[in-house]
């Protein structure tokens, strides 16, 4: 079947130069575990199929622009001359006007002056993992010999920073660092000096296989609940402070979607299947998550890539993001934008005992309703052509006026940040920890 480029959704690949091989040894980590997919393998990709994934990935693009995502393990381990070898073919195979783009996620352990003057040459935008400051940061992401890697990974930073390489922070929100959300935000905005960060929650399933199994997760993972709280200290301080100049990916998001336009994220949007992974040797899977024989979906050596992203299975997949939505989610008032999220996490019943629902629900529908007023507040600015940093004059004024509704209330009169609690118990309580929280 020959399909015709233009018919082709938009999608992308995240490839795997160098497979499950990594230098580090998370202990979270979901993809060393696939190293067992390919025994005997070298994982390495070869230059041949190097060339051909990105005359594919060119031909099956008609926008203006492709974006290449490299990934692991750790694609740095590729070495650099594969990535001086991937911008030639990315120059040879270019059609006019294409713009080409580089992302490579990365521990940052390998980077050192050469890596970091040729990212900067070629304008790759680098994702570095961090969990936050030393302690929180070691508690999980070690090397294989289980020593810290903290000294390491700020190293690789302070480089990318002395080339002027972009670059964003990634941080994965886990059992060991998901109580200390400022801390962590604090770290990375003043101390790292970063305006990019994602925050991702680690769901880890607790099987053998390493695959999205069975409905136990580890302790390493995040609570629903403590991810929820994790997201909105965060979003408090970011909503008084730093609108405009820190970028926190999953309040961008909501951002869009309040103002009208799509999430951007597939976690979140309606579909999915427009994110595929792509192995060392042209295997493409359904999506990162989910590398694994059932969700294999072709080579790219025997089939074309964009045959493979448009094929029934793919669709199937995408599709089912929407189609197997619990009733519980589809009457959930903050549907709209959390569309159930990632298909991985859902293996939780609904209160009703449907299967599906999201492990992370109770988190989202707490984040998602908590930052509401002010996303409809900062859409409403864009909406007008106005920045929505003007939030943080709004928030001053509500915070002014409820601190002078504090000092009126009586101790047995409904606490004024409308809890419905008497204040006694609320804000006037004589617990010092309990009003700073506001
Ligand atoms: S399964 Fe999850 S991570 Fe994968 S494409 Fe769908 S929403 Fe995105
Ligand atoms: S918050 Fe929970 S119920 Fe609502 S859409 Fe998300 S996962 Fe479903």
């Amino acid at each position: 079947m020959t399909i015709s480029p233009s018919a082709l959704p938009a999608f992308h690949v995240m490839t795997k130069p160098r497979g499950a091989i990594c230098n580090l040894d998370c202990k979270y980590c979901y993809f060393l575990s696939k190293e067992r997919l390919y025994p005997n393998s070298d994982f390495r990709m070869s230059e041949t199929l190097l060339e051909e994934y990105i005359r594919q990935m060119i031909e099956a693009h008609t926008a203006p622009e492709v974006t290449f995502a490299w990934q692991g393990g750790e694609p740095t381990l590729m070495g650099l001359d594969f990535y001086r070898q991937a911008v030639a073919y990315q120059q040879k195979h270019k059609r006019p006007g294409l713009r080409i783009y580089n992302a490579l996620q990365t521990n940052a352990v390998t980077l050192d002056d050469d890596w970091c003057r040729f990212f900067a040459a070629n304008d790759f935008l680098i994702g570095v993992s961090l969990d936050g400051p030393q302690a929180l940061h070691d508690a999980y992401r070690v090397d294989k010999g289980g020593a810290p890697t903290f000294e390491r990974v700020m190293r690789g930073i302070r480089l990318l920073q002395k080339h002027s390489v972009e670059f964003n922070i990634l941080t994965t929100v886990h059992a060991a660092n998901a109580d200390h959300p400022l801390e962590i935000y604090r770290f990375l905005r003043d101390d790292v000096g970063t305006s990019f960060m994602q925050f991702i929650p680690i769901v880890e399933r607790d099987n053998d296989t390493g695959f999205q199994e069975g409905d136990q997760v580890t302790e390493r993972s995040v609570g629903a609940e403590q991810y929820g709280r994790f997201l909105i200290r965060i979003f408090d301080e970011w909503v008084r402070r730093d609108v405009g100049r820190v970028f926190v990916q999953i309040f961008d998001v909501a951002l869009a979607v309040w103002s009208g336009h799509k999430a951007g994220l597939c976690v979140f949007e309606e579909t999915c299947g427009a994110a595929l992974a792509m192995e060392h040797n042209g295997d493409v899977y359904s999506c990162d998550h989910f590398v694994e024989p059932k969700h294999w979906v072709g080579n790219i050596v025997d089939v074309p890539l964009r045959e493979i992203v448009n094929s029934d299975k793919q669709r199937a997949f995408g599709l089912a993001k929407r189609t197997r939505l619990p009733q519980y989610c589809r009457s959930c008032e903050v549907r709209f934008i959390c569309n159930g999220g990632c298909p991985k996490d859902r293996f939780i019943k609904t209160p009703d005992g449907e299967d599906g629902l999201n492990y992370l629900c109770a988190g989202f529908k707490a984040f998602f309703t908590h930052i509401g007023p002010a996303m409809r507040f900062m859409a409403n600015e864009l909406a007008h052509h106005r920045p929505p940093a003007n939030i943080m004059y709004h928030m001053r004024q509500q915070d002014e006026l409820l601190q002078a509704a504090f000092a009126r209330a009586g101790r047995n009169d409904p606490c004024p940040c409308g809890s419905g609690l008497k204040f006694k118990k609320c804000h006037g309580r004589a617990d010092p920890n309990r009003q700073a929280a506001r």
